[in-house]
């Protein structure tokens, strides 16, 4: 049954950090002695990094990325940024700045603006946005080098006009130690990159240690030990998303070319683990699409992570009608959506949860996740149905200011007397009060 397919799938790929898999467990051992949970281990590191600061941040580099670094070898240095720029290959530096622009444009079009109205004579009303002042951004570097995650949570806050980022990234060849990563910083104008990943950056930047001050918001991708880390310092700073494995839904028609819809499937897939779910209502297509996975597979270098992922948790649904297609849908709320029919964008109305939604043949997912403009950090796990991805409005804070002249106060004082007469606030009465009263108040 298509519903109880599409329920499994979600909790499946919604892992909440309790279980341990054999190779985790072999590795917990070997750090703290014990097997812990992801949710234990990163207690664990969060703890410590509060207590005991860099010392803390520099233990768990050792033991976890293998690199032995100290005060002076953590944070990469503005000679070694401008090193990477003047290394790197031109044709590399001048797509980092035509998708930086295309990033910038966007997310500076989209930027809220201060809003004020005068609902009454003498009432002023504004909600003021200003952005935040320091925040921290993860960009992940374990398995593999991420320039485009850079691009995509950087250009948002500069869009946003933040001051100041500081970027961690794990001390790997992919991460603090990539010359291509160095050289997008430098392009960008990101001047405070800290070699630290996983769990321990997340601590640094919310707590701050010796180095690198603390952050009002923490953003960016990251492996499991990151996500549940930023699940644990929210409250203490903002973070954007707990964001699990990359996922794609494909709705398509018999307008769609099964070779496209197997490809997109795949470019999910590939982040192993990832998901790419195909949901239509024309019983040929589910064939010919799966007739063309498997060749473009067995042809593709990443073909064998993106078989695995895709046979646990990818599937090929054959719906009623587009009716069930919507509902389905909507009850996953992926985090992408590819709507892959005759009127895409009249189907897209229709669908209400889902991070980012690509419309039409000729528009794969690949596009948001490297260059169009919208980010690519998104809501994962079924958050759609209530979170957002990424943009430059998150960096922004809101402040109400609120100005009355005497009219005005005349005109809100007596809804305020008797509200604050039923919650028995004398004080809250009095200080509208002492303002009309014609003696100036009690006491003068
Ligand atoms: P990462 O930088 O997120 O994590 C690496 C760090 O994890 C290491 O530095 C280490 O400190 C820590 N770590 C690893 N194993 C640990 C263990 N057993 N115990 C404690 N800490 C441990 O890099 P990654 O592993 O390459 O993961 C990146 C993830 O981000 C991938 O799943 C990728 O698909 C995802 N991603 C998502 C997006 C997006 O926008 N949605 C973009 C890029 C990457």
């Amino acid at each position: 049954d298509a519903r109880e397919a599409i329920a499994a799938l979600r909790k499946k790929l919604s892992p909440k950090g309790d279980v341990v898999s054999p190779r985790g467990r072999e590795r917990t051992i070997a750090v703290f002695g014990q097997p812990l949970t992801p949710h234990q281990v990163v207690d664990r590191i969060c703890a410590d990094v509060r207590e005991r600061g860099l010392d803390a941040v520099l233990d768990y580099t050792e033991k976890l990325d293998g690199r032995k670094l100290d005060r002076s070898t953590v944070t990469v240095s503005a000679e070694e940024l401008a090193d990477a720029y003047r290394q790197a290959d031109r044709s590399y530096l001048k797509t980092v700045r035509r998708v930086r622009d295309n990033i910038l444009a966007f997310q500076s079009g989209i930027l809220l603006r201060d809003a004020t109205m005068r609902p009454a004579p003498g009432v002023e009303l504004t909600l003021r946005y200003r952005p935040m002042r320091r925040v921290g951004i993860c960009v992940p570097g374990g398995a593999a080098a991420y320039p485009s995650s850079l691009l995509m949570t950087v250009v948002p806050a500069q869009a946003a006009g933040v001051p100041e980022i500081a970027v961690v990234v794990p001390p790997t060849e992919f991460g603090g130690y990539n010359t291509d990563l160095l050289a997008a910083c430098h392009l960008l104008g990101v001047t405070e990159v800290h070699r630290v990943g996983g769990a321990q950056a997340v601590a640094a930047l919310a707590f701050g240690v010796e180095g690198i001050r603390p952050v009002d918001k923490i953003v960016g991708p990251g492996n499991l030990f990151v996500a549940l880390a930023k699940q644990k310092v929210y409250g203490e700073v903002d973070i954007d998303s707990i964001a699990g494995p990359s996922e794609v839904v494909l709705v398509a028609d018999w307008t769609a070319d099964p070779e496209f819809v197997a490809a997109d499937l795949m470019s999910q897939a590939e982040h192993s683990p990832g998901s790419g779910i195909l949901i239509t209502w024309e019983p040929d297509l589910i064939d010919r699409v799966a007739d063309a996975l498997d060749r473009q597979l067995s042809r593709l270098s990443r073909g064998d992570l993106a078989r695995d992922s895709l046979e646990q948790f990818g599937a090929l649904i054959l719906v009623r009608d587009e009716d069930e297609a919507v509902e389905l849908t909507n009850l996953f709320a992926p985090e992408h959506l590819h709507v892959s029919t005759s009127d895409a964008h009249r189907l897209a109305a229709r669908l209400t949860n889902a991070g980012a939604i690509f419309l039409g043949h000729l528009t794969p997912v690949a596009l948001g996740d490297y260059a169009a403009g919208p980010s690519h950090v998104l809501p994962t796990g079924g958050t759609a149905r209530w979170a957002s991805g990424l943009a430059s409005n998150d960096f922004l804070k809101r402040s109400s200011l609120i100005h009355v002249d005497r009219q005005g106060l005349e005109h809100l004082a007596p809804d305020v007397r008797l509200l604050a007469d039923k919650e028995g606030l004398t004080a809250h009465r009095y200080s509208v009060d002492v303002r009309l009263a014609e003696d100036g108040g009690l006491d003068r």
